[in-house]
């Protein structure tokens, strides 16, 4: 007989264990159901249908239905609803959407690919028709349709989507104002790599209201908690997803402390023959081994990929999540890898930190824009962790250092890899291998580093930029001596203090440090020059 397998979800993760299952043994019985009237469809680029970038609805549907059975012969029913599963019995409950009829299915092997769904923050008014989440093609419908109605929109949430739908709402002309609990946007960075984003949200004229909260939507307006209201036509709740597990969860199947489903290395659930890969689901991180849940379009694909295997019989082990991510937030891309500091902290692990900013490109060549990275690494040299905001090169940046950490590569093994260059890509001291000197000089004790945001009160500021360059903006009570100039000016400076140097970007100050402690000085270059320390201390709104 057959084995039949029963997939529950049809989008990211489930379609792709579907298919996959189908291209290693068409013999497999494969019936997928999904809830929704789509499957296979593209939910990383609902933001910019709204916003009109992505002109083709048809577009947004990348498979369907009678697609994907004619080519891999699959049994695809949408608005089908699988309401519960017998893991005894080996059925499972399913509600026609259409008709209202329940049938049970038996299964050989069940595979859940529920997803996350939207959080719905209990505030009064958030059911009202002006209120969207955007989870799938019906809802990226109703805001688009909403959108051409609306002057003003509050998007409430500046994490990923939120961030995306601003850019794309703001495209479609509407005045934004986003509402972000933390002090902070996108969340999964560190605060001062944000800081790019919020000046890049104030040159847009999107209102950024940080540490503040929705606490009253009625039509036209949201009220905050700190008193404000801010004009609303459209409402979007972007305040994060929670796990769909609760299929699941009624199955007896375990599941973690925030509802995700526990999986193993083969995406095997707790029940016998049941499966679970996507958004539903915690899994391992690859850099500190602690169960976590990424809610990222890639893991879910690359799940669905293992536990197909594993269902046909392969040895196919997923080795777990890295966090590999970036997104767009006007003309900035901000992209990371791997654990931040705030993770690090949270976990006791020791870390040092390099901050730097090279530019994408050659400098001399046109259209060279800086890289802002952070880069956080073992005091032996271990890769934790990597952070770039920047206009080009984010994702060259993040996604080699990306691989590296795979390979379990160091911040010394970064200094030598060769990457391709020529004055348009990169440079002969590509901003990986720079990532790589400037840890690596730190660790070797090449360069003495003060950080930005823990400078001794009693340090020496030593600003060794040009004093043109220094009057657009210095450290309070730093003395300038250009670079240049330093050797011929030794007696300007303490010997009985130690001496905080920084310039742009890292690069100069570290000149001068060289420079100063071969002159007997005690000398550290302020990490990230003053880039970084501007980061970590903005200028009011209105005034960067
Ligand atoms: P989904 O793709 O969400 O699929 C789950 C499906 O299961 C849904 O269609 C649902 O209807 C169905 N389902 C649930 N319960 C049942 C049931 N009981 N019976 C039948 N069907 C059921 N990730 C990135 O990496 N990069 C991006 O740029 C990015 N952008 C995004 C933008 C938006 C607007 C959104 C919403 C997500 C974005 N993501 C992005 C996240 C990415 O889409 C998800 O991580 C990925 O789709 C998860 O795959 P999944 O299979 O677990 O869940």
């Amino acid at each position: 007989m057959k084995k039949k397998v029963a997939v529950v979800g049809g989008v990211a993760g489930g379609m792709s264990c579907a298919a996959r299952i189908k291209r290693l043994d068409r013999d497999v019985e494969v019936v997928v159901f999904e809830r929704g009237p789509d499957v296979s469809f593209a939910n990383c680029g609902m933001p910019y249908y709204i916003g009109g970038v992505i002109r083709s609805r048809a577009a947004m549907a990348v498979q369907t239905p009678a697609g994907l059975s004619a080519r891999y012969g699959l049994d695809i029913r949408t608005r089908h609803e699988v309401a519960a599963v017998d893991t005894a019995a080996k059925t499972v409950r399913v509600r026609a959407l259409g008709s209202g009829e329940e049938f049970e299915e038996a299964y050989d092997a069940l595979v859940l690919a529920t997803g996350a769904e939207p959080l719905r923050l209990p505030v009064p008014g958030a059911d009202l028709s002006h209120v969207h989440a955007l989870n799938n093609l019906s809802d990226m419908d109703r805001i688009a349709e909403a959108a051409a109605n609306a002057k003003t929109a509050c998007i409430i949430g500046g994490g990923f989507i939120g961030l995306e739908l601003a850019e794309n709402l703001h495209a479609r002309g509407l005045k934004i104002t986003i509402v972000e609990l933390m002090d902070q946007v996108l969340a999964p960075m560190d605060k001062e790599m944000t800081a790019p984003l919020l000046q890049e949200l104030e040159i847009y004229g999107v209102d950024t209201r940080l540490g503040d909260s929705a606490t009253a939507i009625e039509p036209g307006a949201v009220t905050l908690k700190s008193g404000a209201r801010v004009d609303a036509d459209l409402v979007c709740m972007c305040a994060g997803v929670k796990p769909r597990s609760a299929l699941a969860a009624a199955a007896g199947i375990e599941t973690g402390p925030r509802g995700h489903i526990v999986v193993d290395g083969r995406m095997r659930t707790s029940a016998p023959d049941v499966y679970a890969v996507g958004d539903a689901v915690q899994s391992r991180c690859t850099v500190s081994g602690e169960p976590v849940a990424i809610p990222l379009a890639g893991p879910a694909n690359r799940q669905g990929r293992i536990a197909a295997d594993v269902i046909c019989g392969r040895d196919s082990e997923y080795i777990g999540i890295q966090g590999s991510s970036i997104v767009k937030v006007f003309d900035v891309a901000a992209g990371q890898t791997g654990l931040t500091e705030k993770r690090l902290k949270a976990l006791g692990l020791p870390y040092r930190r390099a901050y730097l900013h090279p530019s994408q490109h050659a400098g001399y060549y046109p259209g060279a824009y800086p890289v802002d990275i952070k880069l956080l690494f073992s005091p032996e040299g271990k890769i934790y962790g990597v952070q770039a905001t920047g206009a080009e090169g984010v994702d060259v940046v993040v996604d080699t250092i990306a691989t590296a950490m795979r390979g379990g590569l160091t911040v010394y093994d970064l200094e030598e890899l060769e990457l391709a260059y020529s004055p348009q890509w990169g440079a002969a001291k590509h901003g990986v291998n720079m990532t790589g000197f400037v840890a690596a000089n730190i660790l070797r004790g090449d360069m003495d580093v003060v950080e930005p945001d823990a400078i001794p009160g009693d340090a020496f500021l030593l600003d060794v930029r040009k004093p043109e360059e220094a009057a657009l903006g210095m450290i309070p009570g730093a003395t300038v001596i250009p670079v240049d100039e330093l050797s011929g000016r030794l007696d300007e400076l303490p010997r009985d203090r130690a001496i905080a140097a920084y310039c742009g970007v890292g690069l100069r100050a570290y000149i001068a440090c060289r420079l100063l402690t071969q002159a007997g000085f005690a000398a550290a270059n302020i990490n990230g020059g003053f880039t970084t320390w501007r980061a970590f201390n903005p200028p009011p709104a209105g005034q960067s």
